[in-house]
């Protein structure tokens, strides 16, 4: 008999699937992973569309045969087949640097983005009217929430339909008090930040999905904080919706234009976000050199002196090592506050 499903969670070696086809006994089972999966190295995630074989209702065990294609797959944490980012950011100070990261890193998923601001009890109308304005402009509108006073989540919840959906955003925003508004038998703790770490409970590596109730799934992990954007320099155009629209009927005269003032380009300097790209585009060509690099270590000795290297020119990231640099990328980004 073969089943499919959805794996929920992942404990050890043990991965929680929910099946399409429920039996009356149970909708779950608990499987194992097929050594033919382990010998190939295909890991099984949550999010998972899995084939199931040998089921045994009684026991409420299951084997994982076959994991079907994954239409996108998030890495930390390991999530597949996400169908919508639930992004929070948090007045008084939202950060426009970091919410267009956490914007491109969407766009890059290619799922639906759903861009929330929450503690608007914090801040007055003109003040929410103006960032409003200023992200409409951006090329997405934003719902405004207030998870202590319940304002916005049943807008919210109406963006909220089957599939699977992950919640986003720097830590202190409120993400856990809104899993609690939306999940009320979840209870997760809020605010507090683990003392040993200094950062929040959330981020350890367990995730698991939850039902929403409306054939929604959510997954009750706030630890994806710090996405390091891993497109290629030529596709971060691409998740900007400022530069599609400008070059939609007018395009550049070369297709491998990055758009820093290079002949025939028809991508102004003149909108807001444009800092933001470039500074993504730097960070982008450093890793992509890196992983030249990494490829083809002898590209490094090769360097000529004034030669190719303009990738990695940025002072701060030449270090000794392709690790210590890995690691100062990461202390860059944990020192934008997104920890
Ligand atoms: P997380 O780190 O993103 O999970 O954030 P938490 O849910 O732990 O919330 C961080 C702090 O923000 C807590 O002290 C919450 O009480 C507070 N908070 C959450 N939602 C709101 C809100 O709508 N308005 C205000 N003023 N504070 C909120
Ligand atoms: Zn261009």
């Amino acid at each position: 008999m073969t089943l499919t499903g959805c794996v929920t969670a992942v404990q050890a070696n043990f991965y929680r699937v929910k099946l399409d086809q429920p039996q009356a006994s149970t909708d779950r089972l608990l499987c194992v992973r097929r050594a033919r999966l382990k010998k190939i190295g295909q890991q099984v995630c949550v999010g998972d569309r899995v084939v199931v074989t040998e089921p045994d209702w009684q026991g409420m065990r299951g084997a994982i045969a076959e994991v079907l294609p994954r239409h996108n797959f998030l890495e930390r944490p390991a999530i597949a087949n996400i169908d919508r980012l639930i992004l929070v950011f948090a007045f008084p100070e939202p950060d426009p640097m970091q919410i267009s990261r956490f914007l491109v890193y969407g766009e890059f998923l290619q799922t639906q983005v759903i861009l929330c601001l929450n503690k608007r009890d914090l801040i007055d109308e003109p003040t929410w009217q103006t960032w409003h304005a200023r992200l409409l402009d951006w090329g997405y509108d934003a719902i405004p929430l207030s998870v202590e006073q319940g304002e916005g989540i049943d807008r919210l919840k109406t963006h909220l339909g089957k599939g699977i959906g992950i919640l986003a955003g720097p830590s202190g925003v409120g993400k856990s008090s809104l899993i609690n508004r939306l999940m009320p038998e979840q209870q997760v703790p809020t605010g507090s930040v683990d003392p040993k770490y200094g950062r929040g409970r959330h981020t350890t590596r367990h995730v698991e999905l939850f039902e929403l109730g409306n054939g929604g799934q959510l997954a009750d992990s706030p630890g994806f904080l710090q996405p390091l954007l891993p497109m290629t320099p030529l596709a971060l155009g691409a998740c900007f919706p400022e530069i599609k629209r400008q070059i939609k009927t007018d395009r550049c005269e070369f297709s491998d234009c990055l758009h820093q003032g290079e002949p025939g380009c028809k991508v102004s300097t003149d909108w807001e976000r444009y800092s933001h790209y470039c500074q993504f585009l730097a960070e982008v060509q450093t890793q992509a050199s890196l992983r030249a690099e990494t490829t083809n270590p002898e590209a490094k000795t090769k360097t000529k002196k004034g030669g190719a290297e303009p990738l990695l020119s940025k002072k701060k990231y030449r270090r000794s090592s392709r690790r210590s640099l890995v690691q100062s990328l990461d202390q860059d980004l944990e020192g934008t506050g997104q920890t």
